[in-house]
């Protein structure tokens, strides 16, 4: 497996990435402090000096019980004050990381704190800029829209007017009892059936058979598995080896499958149709009556044995004169048609295009 060569950082001085296999500050001449932390940086070569990669595969350092050296693990006694390591216990930390959890920065980092990013906040608001000239002439638009609608069609005037006289109109529908003959899929209560027969009512999809196609499809298929390397392995000196992890290596295939596709056809559903003659009330006539006065009359009409009166209807209008000698007819209820008189001042409603629409009020002269 392979071996990289790790860094620390010296705490005295402050010289940052000195190599794994230095045991003192090149910076300073200290002797590198137990528990100093090591870190890989992210494009550290792989180890081939063979007495390098001995070295690290030999263990983790230990630390001198009398006078504190850190010494490699080959070295006995210690190389400072030359006791034996035998009675020494403690050495130098060996723990296993996960790729992503690998220390790439010593003990002279400073803390990784996450600062939000400024030049995303300028970047959202330059370009919401761009938009509001667009905004606003959609805007003046609508503005410009509104308006000519409303004068143009909305806009109502009132105006002051005279009334010169009267009109109305009454009707009465008369209707007669007819016998029609018609054909339908039912016969309505009362109809006399004349005839019936066999009809395309509807179609509907019937399964016919079934056709046989191909189609290609993919399949994820395992083709072997693959080492790679999942974590690094600090060895307690300087050095780091690579985790291997074991993994599946698949791929995509196209195969050409054969399926049943079903066809369908059309078939005509039959069902009974039938003519038949039925007696209804049809409209028959308008009987009308009109005045220019304020007498309103209902039509006088004749009925023959088969024929009724149906639906009445009446309209009342006002004849008025604006200030200007214009003339124009209005609607109004009876009530208020019925006590008006002429030479009364009015109060009407025009719309957009000039017409009246309303009587408002009405003031004696
Ligand atoms: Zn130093
Ligand atoms: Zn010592």
């Amino acid at each position: 497996m392979a071996i990289r060569e790790g860094r620390w950082d010296c705490q005295y001085c402050g010289k940052t990435g000195i190599l794994g296999r230095e045991q003192g500050c090149p910076g300073c001449g200290r002797v590198r402090p137990e528990g100093t932390k090591f870190y890989l940086l992210e494009d550290a070569p792989e180890v081939t000096d063979e007495h390098l990669q001995e070295r690290a595969q030999a263990g983790a350092d230990w630390v001198c019980a009398f006078c504190g050296t850190t010494n490699e693990a080959q070295r006995d006694p210690c190389k400072q004050c030359g006791a034996s390591k035998s009675s020494s216990e403690s050495q130098q930390q060996v723990k296993t990381y996960e790729l992503h959890e690998v220390p790439r920065t010593g003990d002279n980092a400073p803390d990784e704190t996450i600062q939000p990013e400024p030049s995303q906040v300028v970047a959202s608001r330059s370009s919401a800029l761009p938009m509001l000239p667009v905004i606003g002439g959609v805007l003046a638009v609508l503005l410009v829209c509104g308006l000519g609608i409303w004068f143009f069609v909305l806009r109502t005037t009132e105006q002051q007017v005279t009334v010169d006289g009267f009109s109305w109109e009454r009707t009465i529908e008369i209707e007669e009892m007819r016998t029609v003959t018609e054909e339908d899929w039912d016969v309505p209560s009362g109809g006399r059936v004349l005839d019936q027969r066999q009809e395309i009512h509807h179609y509907k999809q019937v399964l016919d058979h079934y056709e046989t196609r191909t189609r290609q499809v993919n399949e994820r298929v395992k083709v072997g598995s693959e080492d790679y390397v999942c974590g690094q392995r600090d060895l307690g000196n300087g050095f780091f080896e690579d985790k291997m992890c074991t993994r599946d290596v698949y791929e995509t295939r196209s195969r050409t499958e054969t399926y049943e596709e079903p066809i369908y056809r059309d078939e005509p559903v039959y069902r009974t149709r039938y003519t038949y003659e039925i007696d209804r009330w049809e409209r028959d006539r308008t009987e009308k009556a009109q005045g220019n006065d304020q007498n309103p009359v209902w039509p006088d009409y004749m009925l023959a044995s088969n024929q009724r009166a149906g639906e009445r209807s009446a309209l009342y209008r006002v004849h008025i004169t604006d200030d200007q000698g214009k003339t124009y007819q209005v609607e109004a209820p009876e009530q208020r048609w019925a006590v008006l008189h002429i030479g009364d001042r009015v109060i009407v409603k025009f719309n957009a295009m000039g017409e009246p629409i309303e009587l408002i009020f009405q003031r004696r002269s």
